[in-house]
Formats: C-alpha cells, sequence, structure tokens
C-alpha cells in the first residue's frame, strides 16, 4: 500500500482516498500514476526478498519454511524477549465454524476476537 501511494489517511470506505489508491471516483484515480507505481511496486518487493534472504543467511536458514516461531522473538509484558513459540496459540481445525454459543471454548485471545467480530461493521471498539 505504501509503494503505491497510500498515506494512511484511513478514509478508504469513503471513496475519497486522497492519493487515489482506493477509489471508484476516475477524476481521485488520476492521481495513481500506474507506471510510476509499477516500479516503486516492484522495487518494494525486490528489496523484501532481499532483505529476506539476508535475514535467512544470518540464521543459518536455506529456505523460508524453515523460519518458526522459535526463531522470532517479542518482548512480553515484563520488556523480556521471548520466542513467539511460547505465546503462540493454535486452534483446531474448524473450530471457528461452530455456533458462537460454544465459543467460551476457544482459547484466548481468539475467543474475545471473536465474540467482537461483526460482519456489519469495521473497528475494535468492543474490545476495549
Ligand atoms: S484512503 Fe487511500 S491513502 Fe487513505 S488509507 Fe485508504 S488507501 Fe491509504
Amino acid at each position: 500500500m505504501f509503494a503505491i501511494g497510500c498515506i494512511q489517511s484511513r478514509s478508504c470506505h469513503t471513496d475519497a482516498c486522497p492519493t487515489g489508491v482506493a477509489t471508484q471516483d476516475p477524476v481521485r484515480q488520476r492521481a495513481l500514476v500506474v507506471p510510476d507505481k509499477a516500479e516503486r511496486v516492484y522495487r518494494y518487493h525486490a528489496n523484501t526478498i532481499h532483505m529476506l534472504s539476508e535475514m535467512m543467511g544470518a540464521a543459518g536458514l536455506s529456505h523460508p519454511s524453515q523460519i518458526t516461531a522459535d526463531l522470532l522473538m517479542t518482548r512480553d509484558t515484563n520488556g523480556q524477549a521471548v520466542p513467539f513459540s511460547s505465546k503462540e496459540t493454535t486452534l483446531e481445525q474448524g473450530a471457528l465454524l461452530g455456533s458462537l454459543e460454544h465459543v467460551e471454548r476457544l482459547p484466548e485471545p481468539f475467543a474475545s476476537h471473536w465474540v467482537a467480530a461483526d460482519a456489519s461493521r469495521f473497528g475494535v471498539e468492543r474490545l476495549a
């Protein structure tokens, strides 16, 4: 999104995107010069792949499939670096396809997120 000019004005849903990225308005669409943005997107992805290969090389890996949650670090609430695998919560296949009456059986944070989900709107107000 940044590579094609998104400035995060967060008005995608209004059809008034100031950069022409997310609009059906032909006048606003003129702000998005496709040949220029195509080159930017190409360079963005080329650099992403380059940096991924450098990080994998530094970690002694030869394929992205070797990247696991044990190798990726985050910080816990005390500021200590911990592997993502220590925070990993998994769901059984199909666990989110059942009725909401069994939502309490879902592990957190899935349960609270699932209850807060609403197909009619965007937003996270009910999570607060
Ligand atoms: S309205 Fe356009 S510029 Fe704003 S966030 Fe959406 S895509 Fe990005």
